[in-house]
């Protein structure tokens, strides 16, 4: 993985942190090999027109009259990928997100509502993406103090979120800033060399208090757990997805399964924990990392076997020295035994599913979010191909094209 690693270095070099350019609008994908994630179909040949941000159609015809074409020379067309777990928190770190196929990352906690606002600059097209799906102060039992400089009026959580009184306030602190999900800690992290990720965090009740807190806003609650007792009451009180899930047990898995929770892995970070460089390079979480990476890759294979629903999330902040991508996460999800079109849902439609934005991203469909990567290879014979993203699109908007690159290139 490392090696391919380095293609993403190139890229992010290669373009840097300049705003992406705006495109003709409309735009003309011409002589694309289109993926259906729902069923695998592919249709070679494809135009695809892009007007205001959306797909406006897809079909065999060939581009509008008077319409500037983006000729594909054969490429496969993806949906832009997604990440349901990112702690990316400044500019060239969402670039580098973008630049690596990602056009829709739900946030898993960040200071000062950064996630908020990256959305914002979004939405009034200053940059051109990732979308954020965003999740604002992670709820624990010691929220990052620095919270409370923008919120003194909830200076009471600063001694410890410890009381359901103080959950429920702690959730509403995160809602006052519109955030689309709140992130819990139910179990202690992994990432920390102090901290027993197996350890429970929250009792079933409080996190029960949470989930019906956040949901006066229609906010789903995504838990972080490692460990299978803060797992299971995360679950049964209503969570709508598992981040990491290590060490789930088939009771937990089953109970998953039965009311539609999501689990979201975040497997390649786990690899990442294990070696040098990268997020996390302490020798203590190298040790952990040894001992987790075989529980979880057997709590992946029993999740997906029984069923349960997983999607794609890279746990990174996509910092300079960042390694983790979705397009890994999808190469290790085949290599652990899922088909390839299981790990491009996995990234795509079923991500998009748990984020219930299922109906405007996560396919290549009119109407949707003109949201589109091209890869070199069908990536149904060659998943790897997923981890060299040559055109990213995102709201409609060219991101990143090295088509041009490489033409003469024989077969691998
Ligand atoms: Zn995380």
């Amino acid at each position: 993985m490392r090696c391919l690693a380095l293609a993403f270095t190139f890229t992010v070099a290669l373009t840097g942190s300049q705003p992406a350019q705006p495109v003709a609008d409309p735009l003309a994908l011409i002589n694309g090999n289109v993926v259906n994630v729902r069923d695998g179909h592919i249709t070679p040949n494809a135009t695809i027109v892009l007007r205001s941000g959306r797909i406006a159609s897809i079909g065999s015809a060939a581009a509008p009259a008077g319409v500037k074409a983006l000729d594909l020379k054969g490429k496969y067309v993806l949906p832009g990928l997604i990440d349901a777990h990112t702690h990316a928190s400044d500019l060239a770190a969402f670039r580098r997100a973008l630049e690596s196929g990602v056009t829709t990352v739900r946030s898993a906690g960040v200071s000062h509502y950064v996630d908020v606002g990256f959305n914002e600059l979004v939405k009034k097209g200053a940059v051109a993406g990732p979308n954020v799906v965003t999740a604002g102060y992670h709820v624990r039992p010691q929220i990052a103090p620095e919270a409370f400089l923008g919120d003194p009026q909830y200076a009471d959580l600063l001694s410890g979120v410890t009381t359901i009184d103080k959950m429920r306030r702690a959730v509403q602190m995160n809602l006052s800033h519109g955030v689309d999900w709140i992130k819990i800690l139910a179990t202690e992290r992994a990432g920390t060399a102090d901290t027993d990720p197996r350890k429970q965090v929250y009792t079933e009740e409080e996190i029960r208090a949470i989930v019906q807190e956040a949901a006066t806003k229609n906010v789903p609650v995504q838990a972080h757990a490692h460990g299978d007792e803060g797992a299971m009451a995360a679950v049964k009180a209503g969570v709508r997805s598992i981040e990491h899930g290590t060490y789930l047990s088939d009771a937990t898995l089953r109970e998953m399964k039965q009311r539609g929770t999501y689990l979201d892995p975040t497997y390649t970070t786990v690899i990442d924990l294990r070696e040098a460089g990268g997020d996390y390079d302490l020798a203590a979480l190298r040790i952990r990392g040894e001992h987790m990476l075989p529980r979880l890759r057997d709590t992946v294979i029993r999740a997906h076997e029984l069923g349960v629903a997983i999607v794609t999330g890279g746990d990174t902040s996509y910092g300079p020295n960042s390694l983790t991508r979705i397009g890994q996460e999808m190469t290790h999800f085949v290599e652990i035994g899922f088909k390839p079109l299981e790990a491009i849902q996995a990234a795509t439609i079923r991500n998009a599913e748990m984020l219930r934005l299922e109906k405007s991203i996560g396919s290549i469909e009119s109407g949707f979010e003109a949201d589109l990567i091209a890869v070199e290879k069908n990536p149904i014979d060659n998943i790897t191909t997923v981890q060299d993203p040559l055109l990213v699109i995102s709201n409609g908007r060219i991101a990143l094209d090295r088509l041009e690159f490489g033409r003469k290139a024989g077969p691998l």
